[in-house]
């Protein structure tokens, strides 16, 4: 099917962008990638009378660094994020996770800023977001806010967004000294939507844990924290039986539906062998990043 009728507004800034959709009031949509609104318009599932294109505003697509933390603006590519040589240095496991959202031609399209905002139940970013205490710079009319990502994400396709309201950077504090990380995902085809996929990072202080993060996608109406789970590693090393405890616990934390694609049950299965996986890799890289 074709879209139906809108008109469509290209901002060549933020403050224009914020003005667009102020005066359209609910009925305006942004187009960034339109790997997901395209598509969504052409079921006729949204029917907004305005797009605003944000395609056009020179620098919000920049990856730049402070000495805490890097700062992605809302336009960057799926494509940047996996090549960009700084999210490789301090972020090594998103690298990673972009590696495994859809394919090529979407991740050339795809931003970070619209893959937030969509919070699809089983996309990478909302997970990686989590996974790395993201915090979301959002501008409108009515000025300017932030919000952590643990507060962002509030179930399937719903955010913490109003209308009129635009994601324009995403600041991802850098991993800190001596941590390991891990990524592991199943889809059905590469490039699929995962069925299950988890990420974990371990900061290590001597010879234990001293920061654990488990992220997970797929599992539930939203990418969620298995805060249980990073607890019971908390002073401790990665041996012996806590990594089956660990699991156990990833697998209580979650909820998995059951669809088309796989059962609950399988879902869950998945869930706990994927994060034993990603765990083991963690604690590899902590000690190798220690050597
Ligand atoms: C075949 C296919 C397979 C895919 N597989 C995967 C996958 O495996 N993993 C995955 O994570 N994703 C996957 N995707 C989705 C892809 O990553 C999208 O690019 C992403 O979800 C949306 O990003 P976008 O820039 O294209 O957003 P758009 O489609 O342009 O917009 C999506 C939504 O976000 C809003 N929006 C966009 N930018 C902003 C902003 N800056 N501020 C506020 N609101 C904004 C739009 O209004 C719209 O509601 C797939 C897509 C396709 C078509």
């Amino acid at each position: 099917m074709k879209p139906p009728a809108f008109d469509y507004i290209a901002a060549d800034s933020i403050a224009m962008a914020v003005k667009a959709l102020a005066q359209a009031g609910d009925d305006a949509k942004i187009i960034a990638g339109g790997q997901s609104l395209v598509p969504m318009l052409n079921f006729r599932m949204l029917r907004p009378s305005v797009l605003v294109d944000i395609n056009r505003i020179a620098g919000l697509d920049a990856i730049a660094e402070t000495s805490e933390a890097i700062r992605v603006g809302a336009l960057t590519r799926h494509y940047q994020l996996e090549t960009s040589p700084l999210i490789a240095r301090h972020l090594p496991v998103l690298s990673c996770a972009m590696t495994h959202v859809a394919h090529l031609a979407i991740r050339n399209r795809g931003t970070i800023g619209g893959s937030l905002a969509h919070a699809d139940p089983a996309a990478e970013l909302p997970m990686m977001a989590l996974l790395l205490d993201a915090e979301l710079h959002i501008a409108s009319a009515a000025g300017e806010r932030k919000v952590d990502a643990r507060d962002f994400f509030l179930g399937a396709l719903t955010v913490d967004l109003a209308a009129g309201e635009i994601i324009t950077g995403v600041v991802l504090p850098k991993l800190p000294p001596r941590t390991g990380w891990g990524f592991e995902e199943v889809a059905r085809r590469h490039g699929d939507f995962a069925l299950a996929a988890v990420a974990a990072t371990l900061t290590m202080s001597g010879s234990t844990i001293e920061q654990a993060r488990i992220a997970l996608t797929g599992v539930g109406p939203k990418a969620l924290r298995a805060h249980e789970a990073e607890g019971l590693l908390i002073g401790q090393a990665l041996e012996g039986g806590l990594i089956d405890r660990v699991i156990d616990a990833v697998r209580t934390t979650i909820e998995p539906e059951t669809d088309l694609h796989a059962s609950s049950d399988y879902r869950r299965h998945l869930a706990g062998v994927l994060a034993g996986r990603a765990l083991a890799a963690a604690w590899r890289r902590a000690h190798e990043s220690a050597a």
